[in-house]
């Protein structure tokens, strides 16, 4: 069988949305999703875009990265990781965000002295490397006391 009659990402992917196993259509670039509806592998950008809302993924190691347009739904997608955190407990020293995403953040970050801060922290921008083309952002935890800074969203 040739590989290159199914998707870019293959026969068989998971839906980025519920996880489960969606198949490719021979001869197309769509998976479908019996909840989700269609999704199109873009090869040009190695993206997978959901064609109903026009959402885009990147795909790293077994996981879907889901990839920002808007700042603020990058903005959510930290808050709510931090928040995970200081639930768990963990102190969280700073943030690592995809270089990608400079530009996209300007306006939303806090500039202290030399340091850029989101909701209170160090903001860093990540090394190019493969994986921070596809993840969109890191806490740097530290073992020790849980500590909440004061942020706001
Ligand atoms: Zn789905």
């Amino acid at each position: 069988m040739d590989g290159n009659l199914y998707p870019a990402f293959g026969s068989e992917i998971s839906c980025p949305q519920c996880r489960l196993p969606i198949s490719g259509l021979i001869l197309t670039e769509t998976y479908l999703c019996d909840r989700h509806g269609a999704f199109e592998a873009d090869p040009a950008t190695g993206e997978l875009v959901h064609v109903q809302s026009g959402r885009r993924w990147r795909w790293w190691q077994g996981e879907w990265y889901r990839q920002h347009v808007h700042p603020d739904g990058l903005r959510f997608e930290i808050h709510y990781s931090l928040d995970d955190a200081y639930r768990l407990g963990q102190r969280v020293s700073k943030i690592q965000i995809a270089e990608r995403y400079r530009s996209l953040l300007q306006g939303c970050l806090e500039r202290q002295g030399q340091e850029e801060r989101l909701f209170g922290l160090q903001v860093e921008f990540g090394p190019a490397t493969p994986a921070w083309e596809a993840v969109n952002f890191q806490l740097v935890k530290e073992p020790g006391h849980p500590h909440r800074p004061r942020w706001k969203f």
